[in-house]
């Protein structure tokens, strides 16, 4: 059943998917998605082993999948294929606490700053672990996102809001989360931190883990979106995860089948509500705002919700604010890749474009809905990145 979604015999060797592939951009030994995609699982399917060494280095972006004209689940089937993976020594204890960022995050937070601390003066030794020490652990907040509760006795369903944090936003940055939550209270909707965990993306390579995520954050969801609350999320991630992912994860399960379908219809990055409300004309604009240039970078997760770029045009309608689209590809950064000691080197490759345009811009500020290509571009650049809400709120404050 899943591999019928998928769609194994649909590949026309079309090529299209090689073309937007970032790892086949810099590493031209990479098999890339055509031969990875579906020929990967044909030749699993005969007990034959064919590109196992690469499919690892596959950065999950989904792009191959979003241009594939006849719909073949390229990325799912390389994310199968990295779930039947053999891995041993070191590298299966760092992918195991890499998969459970939601652990990490509880221990980590319970034990900031003192955990910080230790993050920080364990850099040097990072390699032992096969971690790059080029690179630091985001600092982990004190205290994970709390925020308004909505009554559950409320009636007008339709305002309800059921905010997915995600892990970054809950452990590392709730602030984000508050500011998130200021904007829509301030637009009239009642918003609910939902009681889930990670989102199951992280795991991916680890499908018994994925799996329990899934199930576990659709049951916490489904009382809420029962009652009619629409699911926002702040990740692009999380959000193409919500959307696409859960959707083909349980094609035996009815039940949790049909509420994965439900909680995908219901899923809303929120650029999405922003433009929403744009469009009513009921999102207030700044109207004094002083010059400034945002250099806009659109993260793969979000071009995989094939939503467009709902953030890039709120900026835009604001006066006075000049949004450049840097439109220079994947940053690299993909999560945990770029920490992973041997794959480094390709992350920032793959950044270069992207570096390029931003310094080459010289803005005031970057801005990009992901976590992980905000850490990128900060890394890759002497610049500072920012969520757009954040500097939505900025300018409002002002
Ligand atoms: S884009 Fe789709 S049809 Fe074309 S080669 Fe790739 S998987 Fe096959
Ligand atoms: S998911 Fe991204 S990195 Fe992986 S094969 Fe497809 S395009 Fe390439």
């Amino acid at each position: 059943m899943l591999k019928d979604k998928l769609n194994i015999d649909g590949c026309l060797k079309c090529s299209y998917c090689n073309t937007v592939c970032p790892v086949l951009k810099v590493r031209p030994d990479y098999p890339g998605p055509k031969k990875l995609g579906s020929d990967i699982e044909r030749f699993r399917r005969e007990g034959l082993s064919f590109g196992e060494d690469w499919v690892d280095y596959c950065l999950g972006c989904g792009q191959c999948s979003l241009v594939c004209p006849n719909q073949v689940g390229v990325s799912e089937y390389i994310a199968e294929a990295k779930a039947h993976q053999e891995k041993n020594g070191i590298k299966k204890i760092r992918d195991y606490v890499f998969a459970r960022p939601a652990l990490l995050g509880k221990m980590s937070t319970m034990t900031a700053p003192v955990s910080n601390s230790v993050f920080k003066m364990a850099t040097a030794l990072m390699p032992i672990g096969g971690i790059t020490s080029h690179r630091t652990f985001p600092s982990y907040a004190s205290k994970a996102l709390r925020g308004s509760v909505v009554s559950k006795q409320e009636t007008d369903q339709r305002k309800q809001i059921l905010l997915f944090p995600g892990c970054f936003i809950k452990y590392n940055d709730p602030s984000l989360g508050e500011t998130a939550i200021k904007i829509l209270e301030r637009a009239g909707y009642l918003v609910e931190i939902a009681q889930t965990g990670c989102c199951g993306l992280p795991a991916i390579a680890d499908k018994k883990e994925s799996l329990t995520d899934a199930k576990n954050n659709l049951l916490a969801m489904e009382d809420s979106v029962t009652r009619g609350s629409r699911v926002v999320t702040l990740c692009t991630s999380c959000g193409y995860t919500l959307k696409s992912k859960y959707t083909k994860l349980f094609p035996d399960n009815d039940r949790l089948g049909k509420l994965a379908d439900m909680i995908a219809s219901n899923t809303y990055d929120l650029g999405e509500l922003m433009v929403e409300l744009l469009e009513e004309g009921k999102l207030k604009l700044p109207m004094n705002t002083p010059p400034l240039k945002l250099a806009y970078h659109t993260p793969c997760h979000l071009k995989a919700q094939g939503i467009g770029r709902p953030w890039f045009k709120v900026l835009k309608s604001i006066p006075g604010l000049e949004v450049v689209d840097l439109d220079a590809g994947c940053c690299g950064m993909s999560g945990t890749y770029g920490f992973r000691q041997e794959k480094y080197d390709i992350s920032m490759k793959i950044g270069e474009n992207l570096f390029k345009a931003i310094n080459e811009n010289i803005p005031n500020q970057v801005v990009t809905e992901c976590a992980t290509c905000r850490m990128q571009i900060e890394h890759g650049t002497k610049f500072k990145a920012l969520h757009p809400v954040e500097v939505f709120a900025q300018i409002l404050s002002r």
